[in-house]
């Protein structure tokens, strides 16, 4: 993307969002040359596959559906909304770009659990355990220990305050001293 006042190529994204209910991504971006900032719309690839489900019915490809699927997954966690939103539009863009006339709900599964790996565990594991599509049985348990092996390891916290010296010993007042004239 081309800064629109200096035309440099290098710029950060800040912030991206859905306009719902089409396949637009809203972003904004700050020129790292001249900081000023400004807006991208991209658009998802509208070669959207028809979806195969379990029973082999098809459907249209839903964003929606992910969305729901995603946002349920990170509930009371701590992630973004624009987090959220992220993994789907990468979900959806990936699925998109295997160039497919139809994907199975497996694929797409598998696309959100590797997602949500990365975000975090307990989404990952909520959402495997929502929509039943584990790579591997023992990949589940692979999570499972995971989140296992952090709840023991001691809270890094509670050490942040510094040790109490002995040098801090106050001395009480020393006004009981009559001073000699
Ligand atoms: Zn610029």
């Amino acid at each position: 993307m081309r800064c629109p006042y200096c035309q440099s190529l290098d710029n950060r994204v800040m912030d991206s969002r859905f306009r719902e209910g089409n396949n637009v991504v809203r972003r904004r971006r700050r020129c790292s040359k001249c900081g000023r900032r400004f807006t991208t719309y991209e658009r998802v690839g509208d070669m959207h596959p028809a979806v195969v489900k379990k029973d082999g019915r098809r459907e249209e490809f839903d964003r929606e559906k992910i969305l729901a699927g995603v946002r349920r997954a990170c509930e009371k966690l701590p992630v973004s909304v624009e987090q959220v939103e992220e993994v789907v539009y990468r979900v959806e863009r990936r699925v998109c770009d295997m160039g497919e006339k139809e994907v199975s709900t497996r694929v797409i599964g598998d696309q959100v659990m590797s997602e949500l790996r990365a975000l975090s565990d307990v989404a990952y594991v909520r959402f495997a355990s929502v929509y039943m599509v584990f790579n591997a049985a023992d990949d589940f348990e692979k999570v499972i220990h995971r989140l296992r092996k952090a709840k023991d390891a001691p809270a890094p916290r509670k050490s942040k305050e510094p040790p109490p010296t002995a040098k801090a010993k106050s001395a009480p007042s020393a006004k009981g001293r009559k001073k000699a004239g």
